[in-house]
C-alpha cells in the first residue's frame, strides 16, 4: 500500500488528534536511539483512541506501532515506515500543537478522578480489583495498590513500562506476571473501531507474549488483588526497588535482551557470562558489566551496533553452550531475517496461531478490511 503520509496527517488533525510527520522515536524509547516514524499520533483517552480507529479503518494495510514507554523496543536507525501511536503521549510530539507534560499529567490524573487537564482517571482501586488504563505506568499501579493496602502487584514496581505494553508482552518478574494477576481487559481494535471486554483466557498469554496484534489497543486492564493483612507487601515493594538498583543497570537499555532458555539450561545472563561476553563492546553498544543479559547503548548510539552485538552474543553462546537464545525485545524497522533470527520459534505453532486467529475473530470479526 502506498500511504500518502501528508494526507494521513491531515486526517488525524481533522479528527482532533495531535500528530506529526517524520517524528523521531528515540525520545519515546528507553534505548533513546533509532530513527523516525513516517507519522506519529498521540492518544491519551478512550475518545482519542476511538477517533484514531475512525482514521485507521480508512487506511487498510497501514503499518502500526503502539508505543507505551518504549521500554521493550529497539527501533532501527532507518526508523519505522508506518504510523507510531504514542499511548498516553500528549505533548510528546514536538510542534504538534498542544503542550501537555506527559509524566506530570499521568501522575496527577492518577491521583484524582479527573487530572489537571481533565483526563480520565488512570488507576482506580475498587475493593479487590485494581483497574488501570492501558497507558498507566506499572510502577505507579504497584505503588497505588500497595498504598491502598492491596497486594499482588508489587512486582510491577520494577518494570518501567505501561499496563498495555505489559499485557501485550505478558510482562513479569519476581515470580509473578500479568497472566497471574489479570482478570480482564478492554481492547480496542483500530480496524473495527470496537472496544471489547475480554476475559484473560482470550488473550493467548504465554511467556513474554500474547495473541494481541499490532492494531489491538489495550485501553483498560482489571487486576485481582488481595487484602493486605500486614506490612509484608509494602516491604516486598521496597525490597524489589532495592534489588533492581543493586542488580540491574540504569541508562539506555530495554531490560533483559534474551529469554531464559528452558529450565535446567541456566539463565540467559549466566550463559552470556559463561561465554566470556560480559563487557563485550561493538561500536556504541556494550554487554553490561552489571548484568550480562542487558545491552547498554551509549548516548547517540546506533541501533545497528546494538543488533550487531545481539548477533555476536547469540552466535557465541550457541558455539559455547549449544543453545540458540531468542530475544524478549521487540525489533522495529529491521529486515525480516534479523527479526526472525531472534523471534520465538514457537510463534508459528498451531496453538499460538489458533489463539491469534481466535482473538482476531472476537475483536475484528466481520470488519477486517
Ligand atoms: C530497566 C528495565 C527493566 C525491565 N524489567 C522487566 C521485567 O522485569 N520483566 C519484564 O517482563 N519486562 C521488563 N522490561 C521490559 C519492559 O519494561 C516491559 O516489557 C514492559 O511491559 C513494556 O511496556 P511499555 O509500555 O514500555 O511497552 P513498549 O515497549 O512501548 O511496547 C511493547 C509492546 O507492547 C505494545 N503496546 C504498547 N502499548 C500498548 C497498548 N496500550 N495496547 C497494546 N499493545 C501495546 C507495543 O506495540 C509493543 O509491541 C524491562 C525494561 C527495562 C528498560
Amino acid at each position: 500500500m502506498s500511504t500518502e503520509w501528508a494526507r494521513l496527517h491531515e486526517e488525524l488533525a481533522a479528527a482532533g488528534l495531535e500528530s506529526g510527520l517524520e517524528v523521531a522515536l528515540s525520545p519515546h524509547t528507553s534505548y533513546q536511539i533509532g530513527g523516525a516514524a513516517r507519522c506519529a499520533v498521540s492518544v491519551s483517552s478512550r475518545e482519542e483512541a476511538a477517533a484514531l480507529a475512525g482514521v485507521v479503518s480508512r487506511h487498510p494495510g497501514l503499518g502500526l506501532l503502539l508505543i507505551g514507554r518504549g521500554s521493550n523496543l529497539l527501533v532501527a536507525d532507518e526508523g519505522f515506515d508506518g504510523l507510531a501511536v504514542l499511548m498516553g503521549g500528549a505533548g510528546r510530539i514536538p510542534g504538534a500543537g498542544r503542550d501537555r507534560p506527559t509524566e506530570r499529567n499521568t501522575t496527577s490524573s492518577a491521583d484524582s478522578r479527573t487530572g489537571s487537564e481533565g483526563t480520565a482517571v488512570d488507576i482506580l482501586i475498587d475493593d479487590d480489583r485494581v483497574v488501570a488504563t492501558g497507558w498507566a505506568l506499572l510502577p505507579l499501579v504497584a505503588r497505588r495498590s500497595v498504598a491502598a493496602r492491596r497486594c499482588g502487584l508489587q512486582w510491577m514496581v520494577g518494570v518501567p513500562g505501561t499496563v498495555g505494553g505489559a499485557v501485550r508482552m505478558n510482562a513479569g518478574g519476581h515470580g509473578a506476571d500479568v497472566a497471574g494477576n489479570l482478570a480482564a481487559c478492554g481492547v480496542l481494535s483500530l480496524r473495527s473501531g470496537r472496544i471489547t471486554d475480554l476475559p484473560v483466557g482470550d488473550l493467548g498469554l504465554h511467556f513474554r507474549g500474547s495473541a494481541l496484534a499490532d492494531h489491538h489497543v489495550v485501553v483498560t486492564a482489571t487486576f485481582h488483588t488481595a487484602a493486605a493483612t500486614d506490612d509484608s507487601c509494602e516491604r516486598e515493594l521496597t525490597d524489589i526497588v532495592a534489588w533492581r538498583r543493586a542488580n540491574q543497570p540504569g541508562g539506555r537499555n530495554a531490560g533483559s535482551v534474551f529469554v531464559n532458555p528452558a529450565p535446567g539450561s541456566g539463565s540467559a545472563g549466566a550463559l552470556i557470562d559463561g561465554a566470556g561476553l560480559r563487557g563485550r563492546r561493538i561500536g556504541t553498544a556494550e554487554v553490561s558489566e552489571k548484568h550480562a543479559n542487558f545491552i547498554q547503548a551509549d548516548p547517540g548510539a546506533s541501533a545497528f551496533d546494538v543488533v550487531a552485538l545481539m548477533i555476536e552474543v547469540q552466535d557465541t553462546v550457541e558455539r559455547a553452550h549449544g543453545i540458540v537464545m531468542r530475544s524478549e525485545v521487540r525489533l522495529v524497522g529491521f529486515a525480516d531475517e534479523v527479526v526472525s533470527r531472534f523471534s520465538d520459534p514457537r510463534h508459528d505453532e498451531p496453538d499460538r496461531v489458533g489463539a491469534r486467529e481466535h482473538l482476531i475473530s472476537i475483536l475484528d470479526g466481520g470488519s477486517q478490511p
